[in-house]
């Protein structure tokens, strides 16, 4: 809980801090805001990631300090990790070793850690960081203010999912106060995408069906659309959601071909569907309207036993 991560901060002074593979704006803001919060209290902090930080979050105040790789080959007095379902979400080896702080916002995290801080009312990390900031008595900074606004803003896809509150809002009034620009944020995250994304988006989204009762779509990219496109892995985020926008649909699936016969999924969903739990069925993970997982096999397989299981989860709503 909250006040054993302040005593632990307060106690010791070399910090190494982790996020999910592929990191996303919650776990990198969440990951450096924390960073500067032990910047300024003098301690030696480090942030690793076994992926590299997105092109989107390159300009993040810290993004430049931290480090990639696949292992962690130093001990540390604590391991801050962020965001993560279980000790392997990291991908990093070696993490096991450390003295674990486990800091999310998911319920279905397990409690891995030495020291376990779950909030599943926080809409995303970035809050959960905003109050160890405050219970820390460390007054935000701009690089504070700017990497948890960050978070806020990626993880409610802009105060825009049902994760947003009014506690949102509050904290991120508070956070322009502190000198964050909302503008030059939205810029760039949202306005500065490589050419090769647009051309990618208009590959995927000619593959977009539906389901016979038009409630259900999917899109797919596969590793010729991203050649095609000159396009890079991450430059298929955020594609999932123009199926969601779709007014008949409830439940959604994005298909991303990573090697052959190997795909990673996004589930996306409007109000009281659940795809966390069809996630689960395929050993991932995440929130009610936004999880994901891994599956291999032929396209046509995967895609039908995902489709079926959104349809359940559909058919499961209805019924109620
Ligand atoms: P995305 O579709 O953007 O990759 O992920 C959406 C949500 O699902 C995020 O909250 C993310 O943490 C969670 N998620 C995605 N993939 C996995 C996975 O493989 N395992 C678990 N446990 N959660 C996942
Ligand atoms: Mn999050």
């Amino acid at each position: 809980m909250l006040s054993q991560v302040v005593e632990l901060i307060e106690s010791k002074h070399r910090f190494m801090i982790t996020a999910h593979v592929r990191p996303d704006g919650d776990s990198l803001g969440s990951s450096l805001a924390l960073y500067w919060i032990l910047v300024a209290l003098g301690k030696d902090p480090v942030v690793i990631m076994r992926d590299r930080v997105p092109h989107a979050y390159r300009s993040l105040p810290g993004a430049a300090s931290v480090l990639t790789m696949p292992e962690v080959t130093e001990m540390y007095d604590g391991a801050f990790v962020i965001e993560c379902s279980d000790i392997d979400r990291p991908g990093l080896l070696g993490l096991e070793r450390q003295h674990v702080i486990n800091i999310d916002h998911h319920s279905t995290t397990a409690l891995f850690g030495n020291v376990n801080w779950i909030d599943a009312t926080a809409s995303a990390v970035g809050e959960m960081i905003y109050n160890l900031c405050k219970a820390l008595g460390v007054t935000p900074t701009k690089e504070i203010a700017t990497c948890t606004y960050t978070a806020l803003l990626t993880d409610t896809g802009s105060f825009q999912f049902s994760n947003t509150t009014e506690r949102t809002f509050k904290i991120a009034s508070e956070l322009v106060r502190r000198g964050v620009e909302p503008a030059s944020v939205s810029q760039a995250l949202y306005y500065s995408y490589p050419y090769g994304k647009i051309k990618l988006l208009g590959l995927a989204l000619s593959t977009l069906e539906h389901d016979a009762s038009g409630q259900i779509a999917w899109i797919r990219v596969t590793r010729e659309a991203m050649d095609l496109a000159g396009a890079a892995e991450e430059d298929a985020d955020g594609i999932v959601n123009y199926a969601l926008s779709i007014g008949d649909v409830k439940a959604v699936a994005f298909f991303k071909e990573v090697e052959d016969c190997s795909w990673r999924i996004s589930l996306r969903s409007k109000n009281r569907i659940n795809v966390a739990k069809v996630a689960e069925q395929f050993g991932g993970g995440g929130h009610k309207n936004a999880a994901g997982c891994s599956a291999d096999g032929d396209y046509d397989v995967v895609c039908d036993r995902v489709i079926s299981g959104l349809k359940d989860a559909v058919l499961g709503v209805a019924a109620v």
